[in-house]
């Protein structure tokens, strides 16, 4: 197997599945990006007093035949296809359209929007003219606009990855280091990305209460964001031990089932009309700050 790799990979069947199956995914999803199948969900992101902050966009596709595919699973296609940049582009604007709807109402003008940034977005050369454009087209203040940004962007160099965070600061948007601890972080690169806050993985929540080692690591990571001046928001937080938990180590900002799971826009107004904007979730007892 080792000696002939390229004939083998070739010829395996199994392998010409995968890479078929594969194909196809690319090629349904850019059927479905043309037909405008794909929606995007918002997810309640809440602070200190169940109090929503703000949402995530997390784009969904449901297919007529497969039904809903994960985003796990076709992100990476619309990445190697590079369809993640119109696909980002058209996100990107409707997360702009929704702020810009959401600022003409007093009890919703608070409300953030996080959108997710793929590295092959960030990286190409208009991106951030384009995010300027997107902000004076909608007329929306930038600090509403969170971009998710991940730690796989410093493969580019810590160089140019500052400078052009630095220049979408410097408009006022909001930056988050996402998936925060899975990658391959050093410290002394954290430290010199112009962050606004650091978003612990699920991973690490998911099993809080009974792992010792995740319990550690996101501890450390709520001391490390308070050290360094950042916000610091849990996702996938599913029960109230779990964010007790988390407010005990400090953080005071979660997303997850426990409190809504991503909602289409119609559901989610809904939801703010109904909770006024306030999550009905017990608050940490006896939890110090
Ligand atoms: P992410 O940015 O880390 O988003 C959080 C994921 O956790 C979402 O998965 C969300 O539905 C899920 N989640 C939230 N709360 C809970 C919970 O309590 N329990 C569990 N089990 N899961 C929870 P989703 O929607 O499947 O998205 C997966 C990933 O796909 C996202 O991870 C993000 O990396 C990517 N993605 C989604 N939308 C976009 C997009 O518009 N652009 C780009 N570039 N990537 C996107
Ligand atoms: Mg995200
Ligand atoms: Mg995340
Ligand atoms: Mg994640």
């Amino acid at each position: 197997k080792a000696a002939g790799r390229n004939a083998v990979r070739f010829f395996d069947p199994e392998m010409q599945a995968v890479a078929s199956a594969h194909a196809e995914l690319a090629a349904d999803l850019r059927q479905a990006w043309r037909d405008g199948a794909l929606t995007v969900e918002y997810q309640p992101q809440v602070g200190e007093a169940g109090r929503m902050t703000g949402v995530e966009a997390l784009l969904r596709w449901d297919h007529p035949a497969r039904g809903r595919v994960e985003p796990s699973q076709f992100i990476p296609a619309a990445e190697e296809t590079s369809l993640i940049i119109p696909i980002g582009s058209w996100v990107l604007e409707a997360a702009c359209a929704q702020i810009a709807a959401w600022s003409a109402r007093p009890d919703r003008r608070h409300l953030s929007i996080a959108v997710n940034v793929s590295v092959r977005q960030f990286r190409h050369p208009d991106f951030v003219d384009e995010v300027m454009t997107c902000i004076r087209a909608a007329g929306i203040e930038p600090s509403k606009l969170k971009l998710e940004l991940t730690e796989s962007l410093l493969a580019d160099g810590i160089e140019v990855t500052v400078a052009k965070m630095g220049s979408l600061k410097a408009m006022g948007v909001g930056l988050s280091l996402d998936d925060f601890g899975i990658g391959y972080s050093s410290l002394s690169y954290l430290k010199r990305l112009p962050l606004d806050e650091l978003k612990i993985d699920r991973e690490f929540v998911k099993d809080i209460l009974t792992d010792a080692n995740d319990a550690a690591i996101a501890g450390t990571i709520i001391g490390l964001a308070r050290s360094l001046g950042l916000n610091v928001i849990a996702e996938g937080v599913e029960t109230i031990e779990q964010r007790d938990f988390l407010a005990r180590q400090g953080c005071h900002q979660y997303q997850g089932y426990l409190y809504c799971r991503p909602l289409a826009i119609g559901q989610l107004e809904a939801f703010l009309d109904e909770t006024k904007g306030t999550a009905a979730i017990p608050e940490p007892s006896s939890v110090g700050s």
